[in-house]
């Protein structure tokens, strides 16, 4: 079969296929076509996007709410941040897609083809062919935002959470404050918090958040979520509006697929996740707005390591020590909460930091454990 050659194929549309592709679609090309392959048909709320804000960005218009307050609670004592910088935004999938998708219908350059599975990529006459489920295709620059198997440098864990949004029959909850973490629940099947998002006195997306390598029936998770409402917010559910699921790998990883040339990654597929909290979204931003000016440049981009290599080291020692003492997770998450401002926690929360930032967090873990970790780390 003849395949249809593109100059750009951005292969997934999810969060950063669909960044990248928003971004291209507002870009002059100079007549360049770009096609972005999806295997579903059709786009849904699967999930919500938060993080600090640091100024404005393609997707800011989709921000439904924000907070300027957010608590970490361990041991009945609540670590309140309040930020005149950064506010904590939520972002819906739903809107977010549909922003994306309204960005690409209106531009003749690029094609967002839904309901295709990209599959084996080999390079064919200075381009990349693309197998895929609904024939080949050929293109110059291959973006692969296609999750991958990943081998974990180090401590594997997952975040696995289900959240409920759920709707109480009175006032429960305080609109002005994000719970970040509440560790005072049941700790027995892994590092496990409470997230709140309160969108109202009465509505609030609820998230039983746990740690852990191995994932539990959806049930535990929803029942643990209903019951936290139930107990601390003292309220009677009167409904349950969406769930939301997911499980992040909390691993400093390397990808276990070769690279081949005119071929890059974007995304979780290329380490935007950061290991130690599972955010993604605004580190996903970053680099695609560097993707899109080395396209419309016309230079074929280079597949740059999301993080350096002091911080990727950092996690990975974070990681050990909560991996081989969970028990001391909560309190290790509490002290940097409680020794960091709201802006330098904010900061350290999204990859912004600098070295006063590292220090400081360094400082406010325990000596002895995380000692013993990097000396473990280095030896390995
Ligand atoms: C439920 C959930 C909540 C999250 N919340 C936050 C948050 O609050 N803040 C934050 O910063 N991060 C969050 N994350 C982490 C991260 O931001 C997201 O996982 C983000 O969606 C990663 O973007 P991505 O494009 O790499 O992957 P995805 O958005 O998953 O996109 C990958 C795309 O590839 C497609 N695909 C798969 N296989 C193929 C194939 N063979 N061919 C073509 N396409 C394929 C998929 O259908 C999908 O659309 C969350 C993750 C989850 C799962």
């Amino acid at each position: 079969m003849t395949a249809e050659r593109f100059d750009v194929a951005i292969i997934g549309g999810g969060c950063a296929g669909l960044s990248l592709a928003t971004r291209l679609a507002e870009a002059d090309l100079s007549g360049r076509r770009v096609v972005v392959l999806e295997p579903r048909t059709s786009y849904t709320r699967d999930r919500t996007w938060c993080g600090w804000s640091f100024g404005t960005h393609r997707f800011s218009s989709c921000v439904d709410r924000s907070w300027r307050q957010w608590s970490v609670r361990h041991g009945g004592e609540e670590h309140v941040h309040t930020s005149v910088r950064h506010a904590y935004e939520h972002i819906p999938a739903d809107r977010f897609y549909e922003t994306a998708l309204d960005a690409v219908d209106g531009a003749s350059h690029v094609e967002l083809r839904k309901g295709v599975r990209a599959e084996r990529l080999e390079p064919l006459d200075g381009a990349t062919r693309i197998e895929s489920d609904q024939g080949p295709l050929l293109a110059d620059l291959v973006v692969d935002t296609r999750p991958e198997l990943h081998e974990p440098r180090g401590p594997a864990l997952l975040q696995h959470f289900v959240g409920l949004e759920i709707v109480t029959a009175g006032d429960a909850f305080d609109p002005g404050r994000v719970t970040l973490m509440d560790f005072d629940v049941d700790q027995t099947d892994g590092i496990h918090f409470m997230y709140v998002l309160p969108f109202s006195r009465r509505r609030a997306l609820v998230e039983s958040t746990i740690l852990s390598p191995t994932l539990l029936p959806e049930k535990v998770y929803a029942a643990r979520a209903t019951d936290y409402v139930q107990r601390v917010h003292d309220a009677e559910i009167e409904g349950i509006r969406q769930v939301e699921a997911g499980a992040i790998p909390m691993s400093d990883s390397r990808s276990a697929r070769a690279g081949l040339p005119g071929v890059v990654r974007a995304g979780a597929a290329a380490g935007a996740v950061r290991p130690s909290t599972g955010y993604a979204f605004h580190g996903i931003q970053r680099q695609t707005d560097r993707l899109t000016r080395a396209i419309a440049a016309g230079r074929v981009p280079r597949e740059r390591p999301v993080r350096s290599h002091v911080d990727s080291w950092l996690d990975r020692v974070f990681l050990g020590v909560i991996s081989r003492f969970p028990e001391r997770a909560p309190e290790l998450f509490a002290r940097m909460a409680s020794s960091l401002d709201a802006e330098t926690f904010a900061r350290f929360m999204m990859e912004r930091q600098g070295w006063p930032d590292r220090s400081r967090v360094v400082l406010s873990m325990p000596k002895l454990p995380f000692t013993r970790e990097a000396l473990r780390l280095a030896r390995s």
